[in-house]
This record gives C-alpha cells, structure tokens and sequence, in this order.
C-alpha cells in the first residue's frame, strides 16, 4: 500500500497515474455535446449506492472506467456554452495547472513552517487585490473558501469593531456597556437582493435574522439609498446600533451594482462599518474598460472577492479584504502548539492569525498562475466580453414579444419571463410554465438556465460567464424555452377545457 503515497519513489506512478485522469478529461471535455445528460437523481443515485466501497478496484485505471459511469459522463460542465445557470464560470488552464500543483504539495496556509513561499504569495496576491480596490496602506485581507465565508468574516470583524466601538464610548460616558447587553441591539443593513450569507451570518454571529434589515431596491434593483438613510435614523432613534451597511457589487441575480459611494458616505455619517460584497463583481477590478463600475468600493472598510466567479478560477477561490489590518485580530487567538504570541512578536508570517480557518487549501496559486500566464488584462477582458454578450442578450430578449426582461444589465445576468400571447391566462399559470420550461430544459440536458423570484413571479435567469456562449446560443435557449413553455400551457388549458 505505501506505492500509493506520493513520494520520492513513486514519482513515476504520480505521473501515470495524473496524465491518465488529465487524458480522460481533456477527451471528455472534447466530446461533450450537452452541458449534461439530463440523468435524474432516481436513475443516479442506485449506481453510486451500489457501490462496495470496502473492495477497492484493481488500479486508477479500473477507478477511472467506473469514474465515467458515476461521473464524469452525467457532470454538468461549466464550459459548455449553453450553461447559463448559475455563478460558476469555465476554468482557465493555467489555474487548472495551479490546482495539480498546490495538491501535490499539499501545503497548508496556516502558519509559516507549513507553507513558506505559499504564504508569501498569498499575501502578495492580497496586495494586488487591495491595490486595484484603493484600500490604501493599511490594508490586508486572507483567501477563504468562497463569498459566504467571507461576508460571514467580514461581519464578524464589524461586529467586534462595534462592540469595542460602542462599549468603549458608553465607558468614556461613565456608563458600563456590556457585550451581552449591546449584541441584540446591532442592526445590519443590506439591499433586498443581496446575497442569503448576510442572514446567515447574522445567525451565526449571535444575532439572529432579525438583526439584518433589508433595504428596497429601485428600479434597477439597485440597494435605495433613499431608504436607507431613513432606516439610519429610526436605527439611531430607537437606540439601536448600525453594526453594518452591506452593498452588494453584482447581485446574485440582476449583477446590480449598489450606489456604493453614496452608501459609503451614510455608513460612514452613521459609523457604520461598510463592507462590499463584490462576489460577482469584482472581476471588473481587473477589466481593462468598466473598472469605473466599481467607484466607491476604495471606501469599504471590508470586501468580499470571489475568484472563482469572475476571475475564471476553479471552486475555491476568494478572499476578504480590510482598510484596517489591526481589525484582523477580531478572528486571532494564539494556541501554545501553532501560532503561539511569540511569534507574531518576531514577525513570523502565519496567516491562521488572520483566518477563521485552519488548516487551509494553497488557493492563490491558482490565480497566481493565471495572473503570471494572462495577465490581469486578459482575465479581465474575459470578463468583458460576457458583459458585452449580456448586453446583446437584452437586446434580443427586450425585441422577442414571448419574453419580458426585468432590468438592462450591468454586469452578465438576464432576469426574464416567458409571456403567452393574449391575456386570460391566468398568472399562476404564467409563473408554472415559467417553472416547468427551466425544469424540462434542465431535465433534457440541451441547456441550463436558472430560475427566480422577482416580486412574487416566477422567472428565469441567464448567468453569462462563458465567453464562448454566442448570441446564437441565446436565441436557441430561448426558444427551446418558449417551445417547453407553450407545450406546458396548451396541456394544461386543454385539461381545464
Ligand atoms: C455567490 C455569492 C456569494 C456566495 O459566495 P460563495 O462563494 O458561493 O460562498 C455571496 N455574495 C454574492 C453577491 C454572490 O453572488
């Protein structure tokens, strides 16, 4: 059995071993005619359970064979250009290559001796980060393991900074604040479209749903700003605390970009912590023409990246960045066996002090391969040209009478309905064949399309991150969405009948 450890005498098996799982990919990825087979979870799952996982196969080989079968052969690949469904962009190689090459190092982020160079590049990827937002010097920030993490972070150090904040102002009064009192009273403040993390971590932070109140959007979905200085007032009025304001740059469903210096002057009125949830957007960073969609984001004191939605990198990569590093320390604890004090006194750079991880994936090398290949321009053009290809796509839907489109795009979403000719049908029906054209669709494997609310209605959603989707590509989707739609309403109106 030790023929399986990667070592010094089995550099040859590694290599067989990884070319042959390379080999099967690249002949997969090359023979792939439908972003999935349309394979249920019924037909699926007897296959994977039948499995003995206590007889292991003969070789990787023989794994691979069986591999195709519970698989590679029904997975939804990304890179096709008709999958539009939700935030996952196709892969560039040379973060593929960073991939292969952090696993088989295996380092560990967590401190110095586990990582060495690791840590270096990570942190200078952190700058490069916080450069192109304009954090300014005293920035810092850690890779996580997406966007969640990193709103649940960035929330944990705005609550901390609050309490410290609050309590210690309460004290220069002469009045003792303690943490338990000022917890339930913090309030979070974030658009109605913003991302489902925020409530979570309002929950996880001992501070339930109810901290987080949700702000009215405008007509292009964007947070109100309106409202929520309103909602600051009766916030400082009812002698609650602004823990945080949390703008959304690219919202999960509309790509809207919230009206961030403006918010960032009502957080900072209300001193508020402001953190800007730049999931979606923050590919713009790097884009050569539309960086100016993200003003005001060098004003947040924290922000949320997500690398593997908009810098073309595989599951997972992102991080969260701070204007203040001293606020890094909310998250740090020093444990006698890893990190003890003494070697933050001697300045050994072990990243577990700003993490709220562990043991934790070497994930920057991948953007540190694409960088040194790509260059941020050609990442950052990637990602233009889906943004143009949005742009396209809400010509062709706002012209098609079978489609309503909810807003023009700012980044690469498509929020829109199918509409039958005529009125009489009833809406419920309206929003069931919305439902069943994403799920007929789904199940035939032709394209994948998501789906959403928008005031109470049933809709359909294009993510666009392929730049090899065309505008071809979308007239074929929606009409295959029409054709399910239409065969969906004639049944159900001939049963009625
Ligand atoms: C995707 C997304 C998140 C969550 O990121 P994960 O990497 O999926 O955890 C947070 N905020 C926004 C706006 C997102 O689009």
């Amino acid at each position: 059995m030790r023929s399986h450890l990667l070592n010094e005498t089995t550099a040859d098996l590694y290599r067989r071993s990884v070319t042959e799982g390379v080999d099967r990919v690249a002949a997969k990825l090359a023979t792939t005619q439908r972003p999935h087979t349309g394979i249920s979870v019924d037909e699926l799952a007897p296959v994977i359970n039948g499995i003995d996982l206590d007889k292991p196969l003969a070789d990787a080989s023989a794994v691979l064979d069986e591999l195709e079968d519970v698989y590679l052969r029904d997975a939804v690949y990304f890179h096709h250009p008709r999958y539009l469904g939700h935030l996952n962009c196709p892969v560039v190689i040379p973060a593929v290559l960073g991939e292969a090459i952090l696993s088989a190092v295996n380092s560990s982020l967590d401190t110095w001796d586990q990582s060495i160079g690791g840590t270096l590049i990570e942190r200078r990827l952190i700058d490069w980060t916080t450069e192109r937002i304009g954090l300014g010097p005293g920035a810092d920030g850690i890779f996580t393991s997406g966007g969640s993490q990193s709103n649940f972070h960035a929330l944990l150090l705005a609550r901390d900074e609050a309490c410290r904040l609050v309590m210690k102002k309460a004290l220069d009064e002469g009045r003792e604040l303690t943490k338990a009192e000022l917890l339930p009273k913090l309030r979070i403040f974030t658009s109605e479209a913003s991302h489902f993390s925020v409530q979570k971590s309002a929950a996880m932070l001992g501070l339930g749903y109810e901290a987080v109140i949700s702000v009215p959007v405008d007509r292009n979905r964007r947070m109100d700003t309106a409202v929520l200085a309103l909602e600051l007032e009766e916030c400082a009025a009812e002698g609650l605390f602004p823990m945080a304001v949390v703008a959304t740059a690219g919202t999960t469903d509309f790509g809207s970009i919230d009206p961030l210096p403006e918010i960032a002057r009502l957080a900072d009125e209300h001193s508020a912590w402001m953190h800007v949830d730049a999931a979606y957007g923050c590919g713009l960073l790097a884009s050569p023409t539309r960086r100016h969609l993200l003003d005001g984001i060098e004003r947040a004191d924290s922000v949320t990246v997500d690398y593997h939605k908009s810098f073309f990198q595989p599951v997972s990569s992102s991080a969260m960045l701070v204007r203040d590093r001293d606020t890094l320390k909310h998250a740090t604890y020093h444990a006698d066996y890893l990190n003890p004090r003494r070697m933050a006194e001697e300045r050994i750079p072990n990243q577990v002090d700003k993490s709220i991880q562990t043991t934790r994936r070497f994930d920057a090398l991948k953007l540190w391969v694409t960088l040194r290949v790509m260059g941020a321009d050609g990442v950052g053009s990637l990602f233009d040209e889906v943004i143009d290809l949005a742009a396209a796509g809400w010509d062709i839907i706002d012209a098609d009478p079978r489609f309503e489109v909810v807003v023009k795009p700012q980044i690469s979403t498509l929020v829109f309905r199918y509409v039958p000719e005529g009125d009489g049908i009833r809406g419920d029906l309206v929003d069931e064949a919305n439902l069943h054209a994403r799920k007929a669709l789904f199940a035939s494997g032709e394209a994948v399309v998501a789906g959403t609310k928008v005031d109470g209605k049933q809709y359909l959603k294009f993510t666009l991150l392929n730049p090899q989707t065309t505008t071809a590509d979308i007239t074929a989707v929606l009409d295959l969405l029409a054709a399910h739609a239409e065969q969906f309403l004639g049944e159900s109106l001939a049963l009625h009948r």
